[in-house]
Formats: structure tokens, C-alpha cells, sequence
């Protein structure tokens, strides 16, 4: 039963997007909220990335929508360019928050942090940092925690929102399978060329890529590689290896790849993806974002589901007064969802491994629709 006249005490495990946004969605409806981040301080690398209309939509329920978009780059089309950048065909996004504001925002990932940090403080939730949890023991209607630092807590509700190696999800025994698509992912921050005012891709002769503006002086490259084992490069390596993958291009994206030399603005990651197909919650302990589905980047769908997941946690819990009710109810809203995410990126991932860039953009286009459904 629901303990304190509506409120709850929580404990989020994992300060990213998810985590974040829970405890934010979480305290605007009076609970009281814990973070503990396993990290010692809150720096991000320093990347972009793309909140999506679904994402911007989710935000949006928490009063953040605009000041995302406001610290980031609004687009609302997706120009598809071969390798000189020359455009083959556009799409226009659907603006699921009206005419008057953009389909999707990219910004810095560190741009993000903050304001949902910023936020989350505002509200009173506790942010601490170099701490985990040790131990989950359902005990009544409560979860009583052990954290790393050896002290102790009971929470009405923990979340564990600690990312696709989810150390909640071992704790719980949940099971699940980590899938290496064979690819790389790679992320560079580059200026923004003048003409770079949508979402741009470029299919290149062997690698595919883009560019996604996050600012008015900034912009991601992206790119994929494909058929390389996931084993980790030199920092002092990155900047060069993502400029010789970008060598087949020409035109106008051959300024973008000069540009970049920045090791510490470039990311490589191997592309992993997870699906928990079945309960994500034990007793009164619930896993959201990338600890009970992790999509591809290619479908840059990711935040959408993690901050979705925090509203519709939060909608599930004060609805209703029984929290284990409460946890199946958001299962149920959130599985098919996360499902259809997940099995699309990994379709997409092999398309673009396989070359067949038109059917991605078509897979990928039939997946965002999917998504401007209410979540
Ligand atoms: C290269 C790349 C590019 C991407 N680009 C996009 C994009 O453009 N758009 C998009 O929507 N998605 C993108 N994604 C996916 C997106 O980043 C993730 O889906 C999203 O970050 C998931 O948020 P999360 O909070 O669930 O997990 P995470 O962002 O992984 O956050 C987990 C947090 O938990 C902390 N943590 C981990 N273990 C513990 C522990 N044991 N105890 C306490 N804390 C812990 C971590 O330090 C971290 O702060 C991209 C992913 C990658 C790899």
C-alpha cells in the first residue's frame, strides 16, 4: 500500500538521463528523492546527442522541453546527402509539441546534465556522488538498501537507473543478454558549418555518417563502422582514426573531417544493445532507461525511452496506491514499446552494415511514427 499520504521515499541508483529525469518526475509529485551516481563527479563526456520529438515531448511534461532546445539546436528535417553531402532526398519530422516549436533539438550531452541536474535540485532531491548500492533486501513494504559507503537506508521504492551493465538488474537477478552488433559508433564535435541546419547524413562509399547541429557554433559528426571487434583504441588515436574512416567522402563533408582533431571531442563505443523481455521490477525495486532496454544510437532513440520510462513511472505510481501494482502497470505500458525500439535498431544497425541505407531511413522513419504515439 501507497505509505505516506501519496509520497514516497526513493532511491534512485545512477544519475544519467534516466535517473535524473525520474527524480525529477518523482519529486514534482512529492516524493522524496535520493540519487546515488557511481561516479565521482558529474562530468559527461564531452558528445552530443539528439532528443527526438518523443524525448522533447516526455521533457516537456517536465517543464523542460524549451530550455533543452533553447541550449541546444532545434531541427525539424533530415536531409539525406551521398558522400560529397549532395542532398538525395529530405524528410520533415513531425512536431509533436506544434508548428511553433522544433521536431527534435541536438545538444551537448553535458548541456543536458546540467539542466536536468539543475533541475532535479531545485526540487529538493538529494544528488550524492562515488556511491552504489551493495544490497537489495525486500523486507514488507519496503526495500532496505546497503550503499557502497556502508551506510543503510529503506526506501519505499528504489529505481535502478544504472545504465546497460545495470548493476540493480544483477542485484535483482534479472536476466538479460547484452547484444555486440559488430559496429562502432563514433561521435566528434565539430563547428557547425553555415549550410548544417537539419539533421544531416551522408552515405559514404564504405562508412555512414552525419551531422547534427547542437548549438549555433557546434555540430556532431557521426559515423558508423562496421565489422571491428569491440576492443578499445588509444584516446591520443580517436581523432585520426575518425578522420581515415571519413576518407571516402568529398564535397562539403570533407571540411567536417578536417575539423576533427580534438581527441577529448571524440567518443567511440561499441554499439550494445539489451532488452529485459519480461518483468523489470522485483518486490518494490524497478529497473528503467538503458538497465531494462538499450536501442542502437543508430535509432537515437534511447533518451526518448529513458525519459519517457520517468513519466510514466511517476504517472503509474500516483495513480494508483499500490506500488507493486503500480510497477506491473508500468511494465505493461513500457515493454511492447521498448521492444519495437530495440528490434528496429538492431535492423537498422545490420541495414547500414549491409549497405541498404534507403531501407534503414524508411525502417527508421516507420519506427519514429510508431513513437509519436503517446508514450
Ligand atoms: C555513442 C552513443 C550515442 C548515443 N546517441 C544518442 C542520441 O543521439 N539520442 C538518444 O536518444 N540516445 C542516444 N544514445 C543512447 C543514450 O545515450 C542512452 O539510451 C541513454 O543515455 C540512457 O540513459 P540511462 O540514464 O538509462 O543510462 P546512462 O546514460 O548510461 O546513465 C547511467 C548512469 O548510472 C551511473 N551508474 C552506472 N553504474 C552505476 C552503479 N552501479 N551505481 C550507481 N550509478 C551507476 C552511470 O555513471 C551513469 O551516470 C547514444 C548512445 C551512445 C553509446
Amino acid at each position: 500500500m501507497n505509505p505516506r499520504n501519496g509520497t514516497y521515499r526513493v532511491l534512485i541508483v545512477g544519475g544519467g538521463i534516466a535517473g535524473l529525469a525520474a527524480a525529477i518526475a518523482l519529486s514534482r509529485r512529492g516524493d522524496d528523492v535520493v540519487v546515488a551516481e557511481l561516479n565521482t563527479d558529474w562530468s559527461v563526456a564531452g558528445w552530443g546527442l539528439s532528443l527526438t520529438g518523443p524525448a522533447l515531448r516526455a521533457l516537456d511534461t517536465l517543464g523542460l522541453a524549451d530550455v533543452c532546445a533553447e541550449n541546444g539546436f532545434g531541427v525539424s528535417t533530415v536531409t539525406n546527402g551521398d558522400s560529397a553531402g549532395e542532398t538525395t532526398g529530405t524528410i520533415d519530422m513531425p512536431r509533436l509539441l506544434g508548428p511553433d516549436r522544433p521536431a527534435q533539438a541536438g545538444l551537448s550531452r553535458a548541456v543536458l546534465h546540467r539542466i536536468l541536474r539543475e533541475e532535479a535540485l531545485a526540487r529538493d532531491v538529494v544528488l550524492r556522488t562515488g556511491v552504489t548500492v551493495d544490497r537489495l533486501v525486500q523486507s514488507g513494504d519496503a526495500v532496505d538498501v546497503l550503499l557502497s559507503d556502508g551506510s543503510r537506508r529503506s526506501a519505499d521504492l528504489v529505481v535502478g537507473a544504472d545504465g546497460i551493465r545495470s548493476r540493480t538488474r544483477d542485484l535483482l537477478g534479472i536476466p538479460h543478454e547484452l547484444q555486440y552488433t559488430g559496429q562502432m559508433v563514433w561521435r566528434a564535435i565539430v563547428p557547425r558549418p553555415s549550410w548544417a541546419t537539419t539533421l544531416c547524413t551522408f552515405a559514404g562509399p564504405v562508412h555512414s555518417g552525419g551531422l547534427i547541429p547542437i548549438s549555433r557554433t557546434q555540430a556532431y559528426a557521426f559515423l558508423t563502422e562496421d565489422g571491428v571487434p569491440p576492443a578499445p583504441l588509444p584516446d591520443d588515436e580517436l581523432a585520426n582514426r575518425m578522420r581515415e574512416l571519413m576518407s571516402g567522402f568529398t564535397g562539403r563533408v570533407v571540411a567536417v573531417r578536417e575539423a576533427i582533431t580534438d581527441p577529448e571531442t571524440v567518443v567511440r563505443r561499441p554499439v550494445q544493445t539489451c532488452l529485459v523481455d519480461g518483468p523489470w521490477h522485483r518486490g518494490r525495486t524497478v529497473l528503467i532507461g538503458d538497465a531494462a532496454h538499450a536501442p542502437s544510437p543508430q535509432l537515437v532513440s534511447g533518451a526518448a525511452l529513458a525519459i519517457e520510462d520517468a513519466v510514466v513511472l511517476a504517472e503509474e505510481l500516483h495513480d494508483g496506491d499500490d506500488v507493486e501494482i503500480a510497477l506491473t502497470a508500468f511494465g505493461k505500458r513500457r515493454l511492447e514499446r521498448s521492444r519495437l525500439v530495440v528490434g528496429a535498431s538492431v535492423r537498422v544497425a545490420e541495414l547500414v552494415r549491409d549497405g541498404h541505407h534507403a531501407e534503414a531511413h524508411q525502417l527508421q522513419q516507420r519506427c519514429h511514427q510508431a513513437l509519436a504515439e503517446p508514450a
